[in-house]
């Protein structure tokens, strides 16, 4: 986390002078909804009102697809020297970082996020994945076949033309930047289509990005509900890609819209339910626990790879399982605008409902949790949750099967490697998966049989840096497809042209 220079007092004081403007970023500027549909956009930490919010609809989106059309067709994105637009993209994300205060804060409103870790996003994460992405250009490298000497032939990855992009309200801002930034950087134009929950950072990033230099045009937004903007956007006839992040549901709901429209390709990152297995000779339970509960509770368990399924092996079943009750106690939610808060609120009444709703579920078909309190989730009326445990749910248990996107941790035991495997891919998703052991024999075979697309085998708790976003990885089965990082990501943005000249030989 970053360490906030202001006071608690300070962000109130911010917060409370925050001027909304959550409207339609449409060729370069902020343009009025055609909806009428509005909606109130809460803070999950108080319950008031923070703004409205145009449900926005098809006319919105035709604006901005028209837009960045546009841009797209008369080459003033596409057609720059490649120079000049990694230049304009670096000073982007400068200008992001520059503002990553006023960024942050509209995040931690709209979604209780700790300002803390908002303030990572801002100043860390978004920027290094954006010079991630600005780097990558120059390694898009296409081939040239081996032929006769008169007949060149190359493969060039062009800009796929139009995106879209339609985004979760997790991680708002670096949702945001994980879709611009190598779309832009690929040269293609887009249209981010933010969550209603969390729309003001994106919004304003369009506006960041036109102040730094990026040609009107270039990245629309439109704020709106799923059901409108989204629908809109994904049966769009002139969209030539989707890129989503968001739960499995919509994500297969995109892929009928985009087959019944003009059969745009999908890069679609979904839900998860990611295993944390632990070995007998895993190093330091305490430091284990603390480790899985880190995985498994930040951003208040809304994580798309939370490691929310432990997985131990019965000889040290009883010690992890008071080790992680120990380690998961400490988080208590606090409030968001105190840079000392490290877990917020859940995002919105609605998630805490759902949460609550999985969690009384699970419990009624198997047994109270190991740590939480089930009377709390009857009177409660905010969005605070503190973390449950629970064991030996048995997997039909719906905690064990499904994505709570909240605080809650479920444990179950093995004794042999081969059952380890098996209740590991015990899951309809595929996304991530840490392994727990000193044996990197075993570590090997595990990181190989699990089905998902990345996998940590740690001898250790301690952190290392590694190797940030250089690797492509993909989800499984329910989890999606498509890579967005690594140059993979980039060509994810791109589409392949084999180019031949046939050349006359020489008299
Ligand atoms: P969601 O699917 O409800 O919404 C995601 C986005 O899709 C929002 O912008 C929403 O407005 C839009 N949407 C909803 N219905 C739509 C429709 N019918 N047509 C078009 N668009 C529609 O997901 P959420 O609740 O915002 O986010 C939580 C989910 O996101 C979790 O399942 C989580 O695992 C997933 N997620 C995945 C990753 C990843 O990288 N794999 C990262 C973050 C979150």
């Amino acid at each position: 986390m970053v360490e906030a220079v202001l006071d608690q007092q300070a962000w109130r004081s911010r917060a409370d002078a925050v001027a909304w403007d959550v409207r339609p970023f449409v060729d370069g500027a902020l343009r009025e909804s055609h909806a009428a549909e509005r909606f109130a956009v809460r803070d999950p930490a108080t319950g008031a009102v923070l703004h409205e919010v145009a449900a926005g609809d098809a006319r919105d989106v035709a604006a901005a697809v028209a837009s960045a059309r546009a841009a797209f067709d008369d080459g003033r994105w596409s057609g720059l020297g490649v120079l000049t637009r990694k230049a304009l993209l670096e000073a982007f994300i400068d200008a992001v970082v520059a503002q990553a205060e006023e960024l942050a804060l509209l995040d931690s409103l709209e979604i209780g996020k700790p300002i803390s870790a908002a303030l990572f996003d801002a100043q860390v994460l978004s920027p290094m994945f954006g010079r991630f992405c600005v780097e990558s250009v120059d390694r898009l490298f296409g081939v040239v076949a081996n032929t006769e000497p008169e007949v060149l032939a190359f493969s060039v990855a062009e800009p796929r033309g139009v995106v879209g992009a339609i985004t979760p309200w997790n991680f708002p801002l670096v949702n945001a930047i994980i879709k611009v930034a190598p779309a832009l950087a690929a040269g293609n134009t887009i249209v981010l289509k933010p969550s209603e929950l969390a729309a003001a950072s994106a919004v304003r990033l369009a506006r960041i990005a036109v102040e730094a230099g990026l040609p009107p045009g270039v990245l629309n937004v439109v704020p709106g509900l799923g059901r409108t903007v989204g629908q809109a956007l994904a049966s769009h006839d002139d969209v030539d890609m989707l890129s989503f992040t968001g739960s499995t549901a919509t994500g297969r709901l995109l892929m009928r819209s985009a087959g019944a429209s003009n059969g745009k390709p999908l890069l679609l990152e979904c839900g998860g339910k990611s295993p944390a297995v632990v070995f007998a000779d895993a190093d330091d339970l305490g430091a284990v626990a603390r480790h899985i509960c880190a995985e498994a509770l930040h951003n208040q368990g809304q994580v798309c790879v939370s490691r929310s399924r432990v997985i131990v092996q019965d000889s040290i079943k009883g010690a992890l399982l008071e080790a992680l009750v120990e380690a998961a106690r400490a988080y208590q939610p606090g409030d968001p605008l105190d840079p000392a808060t490290g877990f917020g609120p859940l995002a919105s009444r609605e998630q805490w409902l759902r949460a609550r709703d999985l969690i009384l579920a699970g419990a009624s078909q198997g047994h109270g949790p190991v740590l939480g309190d089930l009377t709390a989730l009857s009177s409660h009326g905010g969005a605070d949750m503190a973390p449950f445990v629970f064991s030996d749910l048995g997997r039909d248990n719906p905690l064990w099967r499904e994505e709570v996107f909240g605080p809650v941790i479920v444990l179950e035991s093995f004794s042999t490697p081969v059952q380890a495997l098996a209740l590991a891919n015990d899951t309809a998703y595929g996304l991530a998966a840490t392994v727990w052991t000193r044996d990197l024999s075993l570590g090997q075979a595990m990181a190989r049989g699990i089905r998902a697309g990345e996998v940590t085998v740690r001898a250790t708790a301690a952190e290392y840096e590694g190797p940030g976003f250089v690797l492509p990885q993909e989800g499984r089965k329910g989890s999606g497809f498509g890579s967005e990082t690594g140059v993979e990501g980039l060509r994810s943005y791109t589409t392949w042209k084999k180019v031949e000249f046939h050349t006359a030989r020489l008299a």
